[in-house]
């Protein structure tokens, strides 16, 4: 298999704005921005977040051999998926937004720690990729953890479109205005307690699906993932070029340790 084109940047936090209460926008500026020019605002990059007290990235290294050498354990950074939220090319700046979910992970307690000057290791593919499929109607499902790509998705959306977007927040105070010019019914759920437990896919199962062509795209809890996608692949037939449905964290595990589980 050819090997996708990936850059890697050590950035500095220029600024950081609370967007709504539990979620945090992050600006980073490097020098090397400008490689990342032909990427897609919405997907996926890694984030090397350095262990708490050192603001040094010491990215792993690919040997001679092939081998990824990994750095001392008290400098290496977790590795962590987010996505690439925007890009400035003129001031050489990525944007990424960070839900922050308490000092139980280290991404959610760099992010509320960080300060203009604060360096964070990215990487992500350097080419671009179709974030969705066109379709006539859509159901877009997340929690907070899936508002920027699911924002990314609404920006680009035709007039034409139309759907459902359900997202479940932290609380009212967490709701956002996502721009679209798309003809979208947004319907936002709260839960102060997303680990415990998740009302998305009932919503999602009293939502009444019109005929014609669909496409999904589902993004939070393992949990809820695996439910929402049983539903509408065994109960209501969606094929799996209708649905893109991933596990974004899994309750009580950190996403180093859950890997396995992503894809269900
Ligand atoms: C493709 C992809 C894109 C993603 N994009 C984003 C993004 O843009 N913004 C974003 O904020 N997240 C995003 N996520 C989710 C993010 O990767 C996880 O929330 C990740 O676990 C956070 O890392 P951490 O170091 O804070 O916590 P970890 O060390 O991974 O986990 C520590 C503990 O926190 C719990 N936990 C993790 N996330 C949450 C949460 N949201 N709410 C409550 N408990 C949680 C875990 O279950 C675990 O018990 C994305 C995930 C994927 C797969």
């Amino acid at each position: 298999m050819a090997k996708i084109p990936t850059g890697q940047i050590v950035a500095e936090v220029t600024r950081k704005e609370y967007i709504t209460d539990h979620f945090i926008r992050v600006y980073l500026y490097s020098p090397e921005v400008h490689q990342f020019q032909n990427t897609v605002v919405g997907d996926n990059n890694k984030i090397a977040v350095p262990p708490a007290g050192l603001n040094e990235i010491h990215f792993p290294i690919l040997d001679e051999n092939h081998q990824w050498v990994y750095p001392a354990k008290d400098v290496a950074p977790a590795i962590r998926t987010y996505t690439h939220r925007g890009i400035d090319l003129e001031k050489n700046e990525l944007i990424i937004d960070f839900v922050d979910h308490g000092d139980g992970g280290p991404a959610s307690s760099w992010v509320r720690n960080a300060e203009a000057g604060s360096k964070l290791g990215v990487m992500m593919r350097l080419d671009g990729k179709e974030l969705y499929p066109a379709a006539e109607w859509y159901l877009l499902v997340g929690d907070a953890t899936a508002i920027p790509v699911l924002s990314a998705i609404l920006e680009t959306l035709p007039e034409t479109a139309k759907g459902v977007c359900i997202i479940e927040v932290h609380g009212k105070e967490d709701e956002q205005i996502l721009a679209t010019q798309a003809d979208i019914e947004f319907k936002w759920l709260h839960n102060a307690q997303p680990h415990i437990g998740s009302e998305l896919a009932a919503a999602v199962k009293s939502v009444e699906i019109p005929e014609g062509s669909r496409f999904g795209y589902v993004a939070c809890e393992f949990s809820s993932v695996k439910e929402i996608r049983t539903y509408l692949r065994k109960e209501k037939n969606w094929t799996a070029q209708e649905l893109y449905a991933y596990s974004y964290w899994k309750a009580g595990v950190a996403e180093n340790e859950s890997q396995e589980i992503k894809t269900i």
